[in-house]
């Protein structure tokens, strides 16, 4: 048994705020008259770090002992897991180090730096950080604070689920961005243990889908990290996960992965009739819907768009129609 409880994430809820905020919820009247459905659009892309990554760091870091506190944290992150980490930490005044891929953009390494993170790059790839990160584990004793796969971080981002039903009570259908799974299982949880009826859709990018590759394969495998323009949903779900792959497994009913300009094509229409910043990972959702491959079929629908930190060239490029190099 995972062991996480409603109670838990209401728990979660309680601790969390300030500086976690309760998000708005606000209607797509376009994404609604496309579909025929009530679409509304979670904005995490309001939390102060620009991401619901807060949510899940707060949470943890205000569960650890002071004994851990002391010791200071460690994270592995491609970008907005590190800055929910290094802001909470700041906050309750303890060191943190945030280790991270080289692959990873630089406005989001600065944006670490600038929340008072030491930050240490290594490799290609999310394994090779998790590397560096174990071992400075070692020579420092930090704590480390896992990015998805974690009993308080999952509570943590579960807090979002609770607050789409409280603004929302009529919900049965979420759409959610897919990676590590953290953010899906999280919200899952809480929003099947209030009504089991409720569909859990989780959408990802077609290069390098790990969770469903893994919940293909019954197993956590692998995967072949790519560029992508969802570079927030990148690299694996972990050979030894323990909690979010089983979740996710039992509590998905639906997935969908979508291709590089079908998030891009998400990414103008969030900004041409929203008027949202959305970055590629926090996209995936409304291009799953624009593509019209969601087939549960509610009628009320909250699609999570999950962060907001993408390089503004980078995004004013793919508003002009075009497609950046990928990192
Ligand atoms: C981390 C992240 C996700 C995916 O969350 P997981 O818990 O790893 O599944 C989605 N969108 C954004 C913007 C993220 O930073």
């Amino acid at each position: 048994m995972h062991g996480i409880t409603l109670q838990d994430i209401y728990a979660a809820k309680s601790r969390i705020s300030p500086p976690v905020r309760h998000t708005p919820l606000i209607p797509s009247p376009y994404l609604s008259e496309l579909t025929g459905r009530d679409v509304r659009l979670k904005l995490e892309t309001m939390q102060d770090i620009g991401a619901f990554k807060l949510r899940g760091a707060v949470n943890k870091i205000l569960s650890l002992s002071d004994e851990e506190r002391a010791c200071g944290v460690i994270a592995v992150s491609t970008g907005n897991h590190g800055r929910g980490v290094a802001y909470a930490a700041k906050r309750l005044g303890i060191k943190a180090v945030i280790c991270m891929s080289h692959l990873v953009p630089k406005n989001k390494v600065d944006g670490i730096k600038a929340l008072g993170a030491e930050v240490v790059l290594s490799g290609r790839s999310q394994d090779d950080a998790e590397v560096e990160a174990a071992k400075l584990i070692k020579e420092h004793g930090y704590v480390e604070v896992h990015p998805f796969d974690d009993h308080h971080v999952i509570a943590g981002q579960g807090t979002a689920g609770i607050e789409i039903l409280e603004d929302m009570p009529e919900l049965d259908t979420a759409i959610i961005p897919l990676s590590g799974g953290g953010l899906f299982a999280g919200i899952a949880l809480a929003l099947k243990a209030s009504n089991p009826d409720i569909k859990l859709v989780g959408v990802t990018m077609e290069r390098g889908p790990a969770m469903i590759d893994s919940i293909a394969a019954g197993k956590p495998v692998p995967v072949e990290e790519f560029p992508s323009l969802a570079d927030s949903l990148g690299g694996g779900i972990g050979l030894d996960n323990k909690l979010s792959f089983k979740l996710c497994r039992d509590l998905i009913d639906e997935s969908v992965l979508v291709s590089e300009e079908e998030i891009a094509e998400g990414m103008r229409t969030l900004y041409r009739e929203d008027r949202i910043v959305a970055e590629g990972g926090a996209s995936v959702g409304v291009a799953a819907l624009l593509q019209k491959r969601v087939k549960s079929s509610g009628d009320h629908v909250a699609l999570l768009i999950s962060g907001r930190n993408v390089d503004m060239d980078k995004h004013a490029k793919i508003i002009a129609g075009g497609m950046p190099e990928l990192e």
